[in-house]
């Protein structure tokens, strides 16, 4: 039978403990699970598409069918392109799933032969977001229940010297 591959898309501006979760699981269920980092022109990113790379490559470094890569067109011609037929989104509340379950329809309407699977969050990171993380370390709140020790410190760093 043929690999069943899925990709897990985001901008992982910085990667958090949910996305970490989220790709775990998903690589329990799927042969091979590619994360893929979003080179998005649109959203203004505090880490470079190299050094959010460099982070998730860090996280899954030992997870044998985890890999990382990066894409800056549709997520759906990226699947065309490596014959991935999944596509991972996490659903922390009802406003991911409106924007997700639209989202799902779009890249249906795209390419017929990609589909997505839905992961609900934990409760523990139900309410992390890499947005309002930024916006925490900022002030100086404890960011150790939401990234992991590397992505905090870099996350840090990056705030003393910006
Ligand atoms: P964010 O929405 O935090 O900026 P991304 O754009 O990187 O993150 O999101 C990529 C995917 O990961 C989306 O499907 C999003 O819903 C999901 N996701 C993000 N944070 C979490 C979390 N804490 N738990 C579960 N899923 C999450």
């Amino acid at each position: 039978m043929a690999k069943q591959k899925a990709v897990y898309a985001g901008s992982f501006d910085p990667p958090t403990h949910g996305h970490v979760d989220i790709v775990k699981r998903a690589a329990r269920i799927f042969d091979e699970v590619v994360v893929v980092v979003a080179e998005n022109i649109k959203k203004k990113c505090l880490f470079t598409i190299q050094e959010r790379l460099d982070m998730v490559s860090d996280l899954f470094s030992k997870t044998q069918n985890v890999k990382v890569d990066s894409y800056s067109g549709l997520v759906v011609e990226y699947c065309k392109k490596h014959g991935v037929q999944t596509l991972i989104r996490g659903i922390r509340s009802i406003t991911d799933y409106e924007y997700e379950a639209s989202m799902s329809r779009l890249n249906r309407e795209l390419n017929a032969q990609v589909d997505t699977a839905f992961f609900m969050a934990q409760k523990e990171y139900v309410h992390l977001k890499s947005d309002m993380v930024k916006e925490i370390a900022q002030f100086g709140g404890d960011l150790s229940h939401m990234l992991p020790d590397k992505v905090a410190k870099k996350l840090m760093q990056r705030l003393r010297s910006s």
